[in-house]
């Protein structure tokens, strides 16, 4: 009987201690026929408890994530933990290598394809894996991300809706526990072929993170990631010990928001260089003008103003200048009560 993926480990998911190694995803190029991508995962297994799958790096511009995992996966030991972590802090290392939001071998963005594909492309094999080998295991998930070159979030955890009630709190319960500096309900954009639908579908605990952006790392981005993921840990009882707050941490409480639909996706209305209005976290009206589009080749047009669809605060902005209609240059999102 052939095998469930095409990727290989020798990572034993039931054995007691760490283990650290790779995925090795085949990868046969004019250089390397028999050559392989080697994802680096870490898990660690002790006790009874629950299954902790984290990842990074599936869009490889996007570093704070990867960063904080790679601390955590060389920090973490058996002893201190009850259940399993699973960590994969690069889960698109070839990617994570290029610096680039989609995949430098086939193109695909790895946070569209999922379930993804036993004999597609390395992208779809890497969605494939994680669908069908590593959901099953796994009670507890969460996927960090951050703006990456083209955007960047006030930080924040997320979770969609369940329809399942006791899910919805638990899950909702977790995500405030991590104290981000906004707990984001419900971010709108359609789940199908995103990596946290396959685990709502499951029935698994599904969060997200989007911990900044703009291509860097920030010394604050990836203290709120480290602190946010120690504080799941401890939220579930993996380790023992306090959650460590906002405040204790020197920063204000998470505030508790959504984003209405998707009209809070704001686009550029046109090519040229934009210049915004508003700054990140600030108050938005409805009808209010947030940006201007500047025509280069034409210094007498007059701007093309991008008024707010939506009130709210600016939760997400777009950091190059330069624009093309239809990139999304501003998402607002609304404070509700928590
Ligand atoms: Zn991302």
């Amino acid at each position: 009987m052939r095998p469930i993926s095409r990727i290989n480990t020798d990572i034993d998911f039931e054995l007691n201690g760490k283990q650290v190694s790779c995925l090795a995803v085949p990868n046969s190029t004019n250089e390397s026929a028999y050559g392989t991508v080697t994802i680096p995962i870490t898990a660690i297994n002790n006790g009874q408890g629950p299954t902790l799958l984290l990842t990074g790096g599936v869009h490889g511009d996007e570093h704070e994530g990867p960063v904080a995992l790679m601390k955590l996966a060389r920090a973490l030991e058996p002893e201190e933990i009850n259940g399993r972590v699973i960590i994969i802090p690069c889960l698109n290392l070839p990617a994570v290598l290029a610096a680039a939001r989609c995949s430098p071998i086939d193109g695909l963005n790895l946070n569209r394809i999922f379930p993804g594909e036993r004999d597609g492309t390395i992208t779809m094999t890497i969605a494939h894996y994680v669908a069908e080998v590593l959901a099953p295991m796994t009670d507890i998930q969460m996927d960090l991300h951050s703006g990456g070159k083209t955007l960047q979030y006030i930080p924040c955890a997320m979770m969609n809706e369940y329809e399942d009630k006791d899910l919805d709190s638990k899950c909702f319960a977790a995500i405030k526990a991590f104290g981000a500096p906004i707990t984001l309900r419900d971010k709108i954009l359609d789940s199908t072929g995103l990596l946290t639908g396959v685990f709502e579908e499951k029935g698994v605990v599904a969060m997200g993170a989007e911990l900044g952006g703009a291509g860097m790392v920030s010394k604050d981005a990836v203290s709120i990631a480290e602190h946010g993921v120690m504080n799941i840990l401890k939220h579930f009882n993996i380790i023992e010990g306090d959650i460590v707050t906002p405040d204790a941490q020197g920063r204000s409480p998470t505030k508790i928001a959504r984003i209405q639909d998707t009209q809070c996706y704001v686009m550029s209305p046109d090519d040229g260089l934009y210049e915004p209005f508003v700054e990140l976290g600030d108050r938005i009206e409805v009808g209010q003008p947030i940006g201007q589009v500047h025509y280069p080749q034409h210094v007498n047009k007059e701007p093309w103003t991008n008024i707010a669809p939506r009130s709210g605060f600016l939760l997400c902005k777009r950091p190059p200048g330069s624009v093309q209609r239809g990139d999304n240059v501003a998402i607002i999102a609304q404070h509700i009560e928590g």
